[in-house]
């Protein structure tokens, strides 16, 4: 049967390939491409199951090779192809004969469609992750100008900022026997303020962000710095009636860290504590040793400062979120000038400079609450995890 058969597909190589073409027209293989195939087909007829695989995988790769939309158009072909072939054998033989040759060729028409299925599969999952890694880059390159613009933006509002202050500085001190404009005055002092606030941290943030930020380190003590911080904002606490108490940590905590760095982080994180908690709420600072299956020659473990507040909570689905920049999930219409106000959300710069600190120093800053509840205030707790240098470490190349 295998000299008939060879036979008989040669004679009806040219028809098959044109019933076939008419069948599925518009394909990128043509009828050259088709007759190709038969004659690999046809070769492979009576050899044995491993070299008509190989016959098979080496015509997929010359015929097909890299072209992704090819091989689309030949899994659909082949198809096509072996029903035409199997409809012309039961025509031409008897239906013994006709199960015959069909059981010598189906398999290496099998073959070849599994084979432009795995090369189309291929293609596809290349094509996505180049796809996807040209998004990354791109996402990657937006994410750099973003941040070199608030630079050029911070740096461009100092100009004007400096200008109107230096006449209201001219005007105070021609105006000095108005009591009244004294008080418009002071005003405008107070929002200049906040506004060299916000413009610093503008500059602070894509500092941190083109990781260009320079920590200088030194020797500190943790418990120490976050007692300083609260000093400093006590009477913002004591103005809206909200309790401040730091435990005392119980264990050695000096390590080396850029203090001053440090206390910028910690006062975003205790300036938070205040603005989401309402009157009368309370603010608890504590510490804990973890990690100290961590320990090494220049490391004691970790510190978890944890500061809980009484506050109005982080929906869960926003605890991640707000570290990012911008991230200020209260509604715009909310945001205050004001840095004590309660719930007076502001440019969401405050948790990604802290964040951008933390990490720096090697350490991590992350939230946590049982969910966003105004009435009932379940809380937020933000846990500060910094190391514990026994000596000065070598800063991260990247930082
Ligand atoms: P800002 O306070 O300027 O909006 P932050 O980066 O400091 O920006 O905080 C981002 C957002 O995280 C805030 O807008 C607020 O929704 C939420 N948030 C931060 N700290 C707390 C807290 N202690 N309790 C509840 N929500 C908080």
């Amino acid at each position: 049967m295998s000299e008939n058969l060879k036979l008989w597909l040669r004679q009806q190589s040219a028809r098959l390939c044109t019933d076939t073409l008419h069948r599925v027209p518009n394909m990128l293989p043509d009828e050259d491409d088709l007759i190709q195939f038969l004659s690999v087909l046809v070769d492979s007829v009576g050899t044995l199951r491993e070299l008509q695989l190989a016959k098979v995988q080496s015509w997929a790769l010359t015929a097909i090779g890299h072209d992704a939309p090819a091989a689309y158009d030949w899994m659909v072909l082949l198809r096509v192809l072996k029903e035409e072939i199997g409809r012309k054998l039961e025509n031409a033989f008897t239906p013994t004969q006709a199960l015959s040759a069909w059981r010598q060729i189906d398999d290496v028409l099998t073959y070849a469609i599994i084979e432009a299925t795995q090369l189309a599969s291929d293609m596809q999952r290349s094509e996505l992750l180049s796809h996807m890694e040209q998004l990354r880059t791109q996402q990657e390159k937006f994410k750099e100008s973003k941040t070199k613009f608030i630079a050029v933006a911070a740096h461009e509002l100092k100009t004007p900022l400096t200008i109107l202050e230096g006449y209201t500085n001219i005007l105070r001190a021609e105006t000095q026997n108005d009591p009244q404009l004294h008080i418009y005055l002071e005003g405008l002092g107070n929002g200049f303020r906040r506004m060299h606030e916000i413009i610093g941290d503008m500059l602070d943030v894509s500092l941190l962000d083109l990781r260009t930020v320079e920590l200088k380190y030194q020797e500190i003590n943790l418990e120490r710095t976050i007692l300083l911080v609260a000093d400093s904002v006590d009477r913002y606490y004591a103005s809206r009636r909200v309790d401040l108490k730091i435990i005392p940590f119980e264990f050695e905590n000096n390590t080396f860290g850029d203090p001053e760095k440090l206390k910028k982080a910690l006062t975003k994180i205790l300036m938070n504590g205040l603005k989401y908690t309402p009157d009368g709420g309370q603010v608890v600072v504590s510490g804990a040793l973890v990690r100290q299956d961590e320990v090494t020659e220049d490391l004691a473990g970790f510190v978890d400062i944890q500061v809980r507040d009484t506050g109005i909570g982080i929906d869960p689905e926003n605890l991640e979120s707000i570290f990012e920049k911008f991230g200020s999930i209260a509604d715009a219409s909310l945001h205050s000038s004001s840095k004590t106000k309660f719930k007076g959300g502001g440019p969401g710069l405050g948790l990604p400079i802290a964040r951008g600190i933390i990490e720096a120093h090697g350490g991590r800053v992350w939230a946590e609450s049982p969910g966003f509840d105004e009435d009932n205030c379940p809380g937020s707790t933000f846990h500060i995890e910094m190391p514990i240098w026994l000596a000065s470490p070598k800063l991260p190349s990247d930082f």
